[in-house]
């Protein structure tokens, strides 16, 4: 495989590909860019088929770093690390202690964080041995509200929620959400939350989940209506929230949808760029998933800088202010909100 003429290779800055015999260790760390501070995103553990795949995923992750801190106002770069390798089974101290040697290689010019395969168990077991790692703070404030020190997924909830109130804002005209009718697919740690912050606004719950404890917790906690996962896509609804899966906006479900709004804190929803326009074309405001689930890597952005709950909360509000600016540019400019919000993050990482 030639990496540099791949697409996904797209002018990464550095791309480091890490090993160590005696515990195994084969990593990957890849940073896209850090013209707005170090690039900072998280470490994925995973027994990719193929090391060619090893590597698309690392470049396409970390330059998807790089457009989500531009537009959520962060002072990082884009970043993203993956480790080759069985998580269960593959994941051993001496691997870890060799990652961080790798992290401290590179002095700071990439910070790590949980990722799927990785836990802020092995964050905090890194920070012991590297300062590059990030989300391992205790926070009293957020156990105080049940939040688990380091887990990112309120404060994704909290901005989805701000995401959801600028995008009706926009596409129905109001500003309060009571009544709204909103379908949310995937009731876990985001999207569970979302929908108590939702029902406490007013809205109408539908959901869906694979797992029928999910199911049960939104149904008596919430009241919310469940739906078999196949008919999320065609409820009657004014939102739909995608809070599981990737690619679910694709020409199968978009033809299928009846809300007028797509917003939710799903990564990488549309299965390819065409449908972005394909949402435009069908008169659905679509709220570009990295800007609306900006809230996680804002939290920890504010562990770096120095923990207040104030602040960050004010922070992940301006989710809504950047949307309005994404809404009001594409329907100015004709164009999808995907590209629009990429064109926004460029203006400000290339600068
Ligand atoms: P989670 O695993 O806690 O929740 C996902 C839920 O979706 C689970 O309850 C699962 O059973 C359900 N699900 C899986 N397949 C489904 C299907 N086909 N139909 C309906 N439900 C299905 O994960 P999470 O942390 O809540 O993250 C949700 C999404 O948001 C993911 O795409 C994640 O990448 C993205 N995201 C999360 C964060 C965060 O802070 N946790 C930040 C940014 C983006």
């Amino acid at each position: 495989m030639s990496v540099f003429s791949l697409p996904d290779f797209a002018d990464h800055e550095q791309v480091v590909f890490c090993s160590d015999d005696a515990s195994g260790l084969k990593a990957i760390i890849a940073v896209h860019n850090s013209n707005l501070g170090p690039a900072l995103g998280g470490c994925r553990m995973w027994h990719y088929a193929t090391e060619d795949d090893a590597i698309r995923d690392v470049l396409r992750l970390s330059r998807g770093m790089t457009y989500k801190s531009a537009l959520a106002g962060l002072k990082l770069g884009g970043g993203k690390s993956v480790i080759i390798g069985n998580p269960r089974t593959d994941k051993t101290p001496a691997l870890l202690d060799a990652f961080a040697r790798a992290l401290n290689q590179l002095n700071g010019r990439y910070v790590a964080a949980e990722d799927s395969g990785t836990s802020v168990a092995d964050m905090k077991y890194l920070a012991e041995r590297t300062p590059h790692v990030a989300g391992i703070e205790d926070k009293p404030s957020h156990e105080a509200e049940g939040m688990r020190s380091g887990d990112p997924s309120p404060a994704t909830a909290y901005g989805t929620f701000f995401g959801i109130k600028a995008a009706v804002k926009r596409k129905l005209g109001r500003d309060s959400l009571d009544g709204l009718r909103v379908a949310i697919q995937g009731v876990g740690n985001v999207g569970f939350d979302l929908a108590r912050q939702l029902k406490e606004a007013g809205a109408e719950l539908w959901v869906s989940d694979i797992h029928e404890e999910n199911l049960v917790r939104a149904r008596t906690e919430l009241g919310a209506s469940a739906l078999a996962p196949e008919a999320i896509y065609a409820a009657n609804v004014d939102v739909f929230a995608p809070c599981a899966l990737g690619a679910i906006l694709n020409d199968e479900t978009i033809p299928q949808l009846h809300a007028s709004i797509v917003a939710g804190a799903a990564n990488n929803q549309l299965a390819e760029v065409r449908h972005g326009s394909a949402l435009m074309h069908r008169g659905i405001l679509y709220a570009p998933d990295y800007v609306i689930n900006a809230g996680g890597i804002i939290d920890i952005y504010h562990e770096r800088i120095g923990f207040q709950r104030a602040a960050l909360l004010r922070h992940v509000e301006g989710i809504h202010d950047t949307l309005l600016e994404i809404f009001e540019r594409a329907d100015r400019e004709a164009r999808p909100t995907g590209e629009v919000a990429d064109a926004l993050a460029e203006e400000r990482f290339k600068r």
